[in-house]
């Protein structure tokens, strides 16, 4: 990213250390580099040409103007590396008696089947779930997609919008659209400046019907703290304690659904670029207490996967 890039890519490396720092004394958590993507994965939800396009840098200013990114190859390595991370994590989770798998990177929910879009070129999550009906048929039949992200998951919404196997489930900002609302299986908005209270009763009036409808067995987590009050662009109020019921509420309905749990990071833009400022705090805080408590929810030790090579 050049200097000054309105993307917090430094973000990624805080959380990743808090949350290491934090899990480092629960037995059984490991950490592992994301793998890059395959083609032929890529090729379960995105375009061929629009892949190759974008592999090989033939990408419009238009597009670098929509997605926010320059072209170059490493950030051709972190796209392909944001995708690979939830797919291993799916593989991992699937192919393990574990009740959760996470990606400390992903949940870029705004990408379509050809097209980039806010910080989005590919959507890790639609992979990864296309690649979990694909390779499991036996396992998973019905895959839930709970973006609580303050920002609708207008691409997820899209390319799932004819697939009954896969629902989603969108809680966002009334104020805080990309281009162009789009048609979730479920959207819920939230007036902006809502906060705790506001938000989490929205959530348990909504989640039973979500879980209730799809019955899941596997539950995609875009776990945007962007609806913190301190991020930059959300407008909604929650804090940190506000957060960490929001995550708990969901880890309590897949477990009583027997689902199985990929959670990804989101969104979260922290008001303030000085990375020892309180609302930066705020945001590193929040991404890692998703997965701290998820971790813990799931009891750490033997049901935490490591995640596979
Ligand atoms: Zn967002």
């Amino acid at each position: 990213m050049p200097e000054g890039h309105r993307f917090p890519m430094e973000k990624y490396a805080a959380f990743r250390r808090q949350a290491q720092q934090r899990l480092f004394s629960l037995p059984g958590v490991g950490f592992h580099p994301s793998p890059l993507s395959t083609v032929r994965d890529l090729e379960s939800t995105h375009d061929r040409s629009y892949i190759q396009r974008y592999l090989v840098g033939n990408v419009t200013a238009q597009e670098k103007r929509e997605s926010g990114f320059d072209w170059n190859e490493q950030h051709v390595n972190r796209t392909l590396s944001s995708v690979g991370g939830t797919v291993a994590a799916t593989h991992a989770v699937l192919q393990s008696d574990s009740s959760v798998g996470a990606h400390l990177a992903g949940g870029t929910h705004h990408a379509f089947q050809a097209r980039m879009e806010g910080f989005c070129i590919f959507s890790d999550i639609a992979v990864a779930a296309n690649v979990a009906l694909r390779d499991y048929p036996d396992k998973v039949r019905k895959i839930l997609i709970v973006d609580l992200d303050t920002h609708q998951g207008n691409g997820n919404a899209v390319l799932f919008q004819d697939d009954s196997r896969v629902f989603t489930f969108s809680m966002h900002c009334d104020a805080n659209y990309f281009s162009k609302k789009q048609a979730s299986d479920l959207d819920v908005e939230v007036k902006a400046g809502t906060g705790d209270a506001g938000y989490l009763s929205l959530l348990e009036r909504y989640l039973p019907l979500v879980f209730e409808a799809q019955a899941p067995d596997l539950v995609f987590f875009q776990a945007g703290v962007d609806v913190h009050a301190s991020d930059r662009l959300g407008k909604l109020a929650l804090t940190r304690a506000g957060l960490q019921r929001r995550n708990l509420r969901l880890f309590q309905f897949v477990e009583a659904y027997g689902s199985k749990l990929v959670v990804t990071a989101g969104g979260g833009y922290p008001s303030d670029s000085d990375p020892s400022s309180g609302p930066y705090a705020d945001i590193i805080n929040a991404h890692a207490d998703v997965y701290v408590g998820a971790a813990e929810f799931f009891g750490g030790g033997s049901k935490m996967v490591p995640l596979l090579r």
